[in-house]
């Protein structure tokens, strides 16, 4: 039998691989993964580690609504120009789990057990924190950035109870103050906003049983975690800066959402920014700011595990990613 040259190189290459390969399994090939490795990403703020935890992501159809002030067709023409599908949008989440001065305190609690049910692809903070090694039980500290679903739901388990048994939950004092408010919540539009208000009288009422510690701006809520106001996503919006050291990092939450394209385009108005105006001014100061201080950001939806710097580019911000760093 005489092999033509191509069956040769076939048949050598073939042999070659073989060893690396190991015997074929019968009938086939290898098995594929169902499922992503557990996303948990740690770094170092001077002596403080951090953890950020994925909560997973939601992808939705892209409605004309989504964007109040531009166009279908002009977001997705920013979408394409990232790289990203069109007629589609895509929201992480992220919060973070902090090891500082002793205290371990979890920043955000992601969409909760409920949704991880329902969604199959949010909702995962719970089982991505313990195989990333941490009890909920030994939590010291809970503090939450503003009272929407995907930040607050986290705070029970699927049975109503708190997910964080021992810890202490601070909450934005201007936040506290207008979700529990029983005129704001009387006069609140009927749909998402009426929505929102029951889910955080279900939280904080029948689950914690306001059992919590409202925190003002300008002041440390946890060793080397100074508040920061940052409304107009919600009225109590929060970020903080995280420092230790020369250490120090901006942890934004929600003062943008995914940086495409909100980072971009700063103008923009999302339907969940509840002052737009007010949301925008904010964006923009905070942004200018770390752009003028050269300071890195966490942020809570930009794409896992959400670290990076910004750049001043046109009207708009361009985020450059800090690169995964294998060690700690
Ligand atoms: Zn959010």
């Amino acid at each position: 039998m005489r092999l033509s040259r191509r069956q040769a190189l076939t048949s050598t290459a073939a042999l070659a691989a073989a060893p690396l390969l190991g015997p074929a399994p019968a009938g086939g090939a290898a098995s594929r993964a169902e499922k992503q490795a557990p996303s948990f990403y740690r770094y170092k703020v001077g002596d403080i580690q951090v953890t950020v935890v994925s909560d997973g992501r939601f992808t939705f159809p892209l409605e004309d609504s989504f964007i109040t002030n531009a166009k279908k067709e002009e977001v997705n023409a920013a979408l394409e120009k990232a790289f990203l599908p069109r007629d589609v949008f895509t929201i992480y989440f992220a919060p973070l789990v902090i090891n500082t001065g002793g205290k371990l305190v979890v920043i955000d609690t992601g969409n909760g057990a409920l949704a991880r049910e329902k969604t199959k692809t949010n909702g995962m903070f719970a089982e991505n924190m313990a195989a990333a090694g941490f009890d909920p039980r030994a939590v010291d500290m809970v503090v939450i950035s503003h009272f929407h679903t995907d930040h607050v739901n986290g705070l029970l388990t699927a049975d109503g109870t708190p997910a964080f048994p021992n810890a202490e939950v601070l909450v934005p004092a201007t936040e506290w103050k207008f979700w529990m408010d029983d005129g704001e919540m009387s006069r609140a539009p009927a749909g998402r906003m009426q929505g929102l208000f029951k889910n955080n009288r279900n939280i904080f009422d029948a689950g914690l049983k306001r059992k919590v510690t409202p925190y003002e701006w300008g002041k440390e809520v946890a060793p080397g975690l100074l508040a920061v106001e940052s409304v107009g996503h919600t009225p109590g919006h929060s970020s903080y800066v995280l420092s230790s050291g020369s250490g120090k990092v901006f942890i934004q939450s929600d003062v943008t959402n995914n940086p495409n394209p909100f980072a971009t385009h700063p103008g923009w108005h999302a339907f969940f920014d509840q002052e737009p105006d007010v949301a925008e001014k904010t964006r923009r100061r905070i942004y200018d700011m770390v752009v003028t201080e050269k300071l890195q950001i966490q942020a809570f939806h930009y794409p896992f595990p959400g670290l990076a710097h910004l750049e001043k580019d046109g009207d708009g911000y361009r985020v450059i990613p800090t690169p995964w760093n294998p060690t700690i």
